[in-house]
């Protein structure tokens, strides 16, 4: 009889998953391809697949149910083909950190771009708040301002010290969560404290992306409970830019793209056009410099690196 799970680990030619509470190791039965998109991987973490059982107890995968969306990472070697890193994601979750390490706004924003690319909802997570001083508090509040005026919710948290660690466990509660973040802001710990069983698992992932070994690696998803996932991926940073045209850009900026409607010029690319909206709004604080200068650098400097 034919049964139905979700992709949880994938190693190339086994995969790993989860149907109610059992795990079952899968291969692929002959080509599985699903029209549309050419990618060096057929299925990937995340994946809704049918299944049967063979009789030595593993499974064998069917088919793959369309997904709802799926995030890829362009091959950088000749061939054109793209790997998938994962599929069916409900929510990306950014962490960041103001000290030990500061977090790059411009990493945040590229990052935000690509969500809102591909249409996935997304919240930031500001950990690490033990350690900030009266002082800091500022940066912290001014940081909340910025990503709350382009529309995302932030959550300060300490993962050291369980400071609204509940609160997040809610907001991760039932989906498919991306995960992603500079190095060192607290990914591994976070996962580990919302999932102590994971505790030997996170240190070893932890420590192969630290160890630099990312061209083979596939990306991981753990399970909280039964309909809660986390997925880390390693080729996150990779995960970029390449498809978008400068006017896409724009788009993806929510609150530039709301402010361009009343440029002067409808192809604008408030760079330096007379009777710019988004450079007012600017000017009058209404669109974070920051935010900004994110968005110049990208449509500067990517535009001439990728075409
Ligand atoms: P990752 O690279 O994002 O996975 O980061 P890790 O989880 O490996 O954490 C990097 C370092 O930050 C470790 O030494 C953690 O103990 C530390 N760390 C994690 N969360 C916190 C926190 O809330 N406060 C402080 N002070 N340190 C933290
Ligand atoms: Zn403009």
């Amino acid at each position: 009889m034919n049964k139905k799970g979700i992709v949880i680990k994938s190693t190339g030619s086994w995969y790993t998953i989860v149907d109610g509470t059992s795990e079952i190791q899968c291969r692929i039965k002959g080509k599985l391809r699903l029209k549309d998109i050419k990618t060096t991987n057929p299925v990937t973490v995340g994946d809704y697949v049918i299944y049967e059982m063979t009789t030595d107890n593993t499974g064998v995968i069917l088919s793959i149910e369309e997904r709802k969306n799926y995030i890829i990472r362009k091959s950088t070697s000749f061939n054109k083909e793209a790997h998938l890193l994962a599929a069916n994601i409900d929510q990306a979750v950014i962490i960041a950190s103001l000290k030990q390490p500061e977090t790059p706004l411009e990493f945040i924003d590229r990052f935000l771009v690509t969500s809102e690319a591909y249409h996935i909802e997304t919240i930031i997570l500001v950990n690490k708040i033990d350690l900030l001083d009266n002082e800091d508090i500022k940066s912290l509040e001014e940081f909340i301002k910025i990503y709350n005026n382009a529309s995302y919710n932030c959550y300060a948290i300490s993962v050291k010290d369980k400071i609204n660690i509940d609160h997040i466990k809610t907001l991760l509660e039932g989906k498919v969560n991306l995960i992603a973040g500079n190095s060192g802001v607290g990914k591994s710990s976070l996962i580990n404290e919302l999932c102590p069983e994971l505790k030997l698992k996170v240190a070893e992932i932890s420590q192969m992306h630290k160890s630099g070994k990312h061209t083979t690696t596939f990306s991981e998803m753990f399970r909280l409970n039964n309909n809660t996932f986390i997925i880390d991926t390693p080729g996150i940073k990779g995960f970029g830019l390449i498809d978008l045209s400068k006017s896409e850009i724009g788009l993806y900026f929510q609150e530039i793209f709301k402010e361009s409607k009343n440029c002067k010029y409808y192809n604008c690319t408030h760079e330096h056009e007379p009777s710019c909206s988004v450079i007012k709004a600017v000017n009058e604080g209404r669109i974070s410099l920051s935010r900004y200068r994110s968005y110049i650098n990208m449509i500067t400097e990517d535009y001439a690196k990728y075409r």
